[in-house]
């Protein structure tokens, strides 16, 4: 590229509308990076530990992704979604036998497009083609699935959506938030009381059958909150009992985050819809749903996208899948999340900030609280937190969204090197021990 001037930098970010997800000061000009690397126009360099909002879990610029995207480019870019492609069909072979369940379970049929959101609503779709007349889809507390309208609708209900008046119908039930319960109970003593509330709310506070249940195996944008895996089976128990669809957004868990290929393996419970998106095509854009074979599908046209077959991705996507697989990552993600968890539960005796460490595998979250008896958010550490890490070089996660704005994230790239998490954890300690002591 020809040299840039910094006016023209400044000009192009004048000219950017506001309303991205942002990082407000701190934005940085990112240049280029690799494996879980990346270096700013000032050649600043970092450890990403958000991994480009958790989709290069094969890192940057990943070699056998780029040469597979470049083969393909070369070949042909894009392809009206009524032709097929090898990348796409050979990409639709793996991916149905990768995927959860068993028998008529298997999750085999597959649907692609470019973003989470649309995949989201393309798995809301399919479960209303699949249960019509039902008029609610019910979803948890703290859920994030999207910023499209029928995606806002099922998140979390944020207090200033200006958006809702184009919502459809949704009932939020409280999920299995232990360190935070909202029945104020203790597990497993609690005997899954928001499992009870659920199906008390099936039965007297929704009209009709629900459509279908939808959640995040683990919460991401809401505060990275996992669930006892009872809760998991309780709920696809609910489900079946009641003959509600149940959906899982694997956006973020899937393809080797928590040392799985899918949440629904670590959990043991196949729900009959998947979502897919983020990281599976190694920084290229793709998503999807995996759904049950005896579903009835959608017919001609019912979810057809101009881009929603895009043989880059799809070619790029395999490429990824073997890494993920002939690279050993998911045993990787579980060896080395076990190791940062290790070193934040240390950390968590010795400071009262460290509230709560959550896993599993490189999907950590650890809450900032005032002080431990309370649980008091502590949001502006969390900020700080933020700043002190760019400054010494890692950057951090933070939830900003719904929740509480108090989590702070560590979710690198599976291919992070063993150096490389040492200096992640001496970070987050020379910082909890820089605000704690300011305190
Ligand atoms: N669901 C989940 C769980 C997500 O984390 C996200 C993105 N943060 C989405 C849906 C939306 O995906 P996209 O931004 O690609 O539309």
């Amino acid at each position: 590229m020809a040299k840039i001037h910094p006016e023209d930098l400044k000009a192009g970010r004048d000219a950017l509308m506001a309303g991205r997800s942002g990082a407000g000061d701190l934005v940085l000009v990112l240049t280029n990076g690799v494996g879980a690397l990346v270096w700013d126009n000032n050649g600043n360099e970092y450890i990403d530990c958000t991994s480009q909002a958790w989709s290069l879990n094969t890192g940057y610029s990943h070699p056998r992704v780029v040469a597979a995207a470049t083969e393909q480019i070369q070949k042909l870019t894009h392809v009206r979604s009524c032709f097929d492609t090898e990348p796409q069909l050979i990409l639709s072979k793996k991916l149905s036998e990768l995927a959860p369940g068993i028998g008529n379970s298997k999750l085999k049929k597959v649907t692609y497009c470019l973003h989470g959101s649309l995949a989201v609503e393309g798995a809301m779709k399919l479960a209303l083609r699949n249960r019509v007349g039902g008029k609610n889809f019910i979803s948890l507390y703290d859920a994030y699935h999207g910023r499209s309208f029928a995606t806002m609708a099922v998140s979390w209900p944020h207090p200033n959506n200006k958006f809702l008046p184009y919502a459809g119908n949704v009932v939020r039930v409280p999920q299995a938030y232990c360190y935070r319960c909202p029945f104020n109970l203790k597990y497993p003593g609690c005997d899954l009381e928001c499992v009870k509330f659920t199906e008390q709310t099936i039965k007297k506070a929704i009209d009709g059958k629900p459509i279908a249940f939808l959640m995040e195996p683990i919460q991401g944008n809401g505060g990275m909150i996992d669930f006892p895996k009872e809760y998991y089976q309780a709920i696809r128990k609910l489900c079946t009992k009641y003959d509600i669809l149940l959906i899982w957004d694997e956006i973020q868990t899937a393809f080797g985050r928590i040392g799985e290929m899918f949440a629904a393996e670590l959990y043991e419970t196949v729900p009959d819809i998947i979502v897919f998106g983020k990281s599976i095509g190694g920084g290229f854009p793709l998503a999807g749903t995996l759904s049950r074979d005896d579903l009835q599908p959608f017919e001609s046209g019912e979810h057809a996208f101009t881009f929603g077959h895009f043989p880059v991705s799809m070619a790029a996507a395999l490429a990824n899948l073997k890494a993920i697989e002939e690279e050993n990552l998911l045993k990787r993600a579980k060896n080395l999340g076990q190791y940062i968890t290790t070193g934040l539960d240390e950390l968590k005796q010795k400071y009262e900030l460290i509230g709560d460490v959550r896993g599993p595998g490189l999907m950590i979250g650890f809450e900032l609280v005032k002080d431990r008896k309370t649980k008091k958010p502590a949001c502006q550490e969390v900020e700080l937190f933020i700043k002190e890490g760019m400054k010494r070089g890692v950057i951090f996660g933070g939830s900003k969204y719904g929740g509480l704005g108090n989590v702070v994230k560590i979710k690198p790239p599976l291919v992070i090197t063993e150096g490389e998490v040492e200096k992640v954890l001496k970070t987050v300690k020379e910082i909890t021990e820089k605000i704690s002591n300011g305190r």
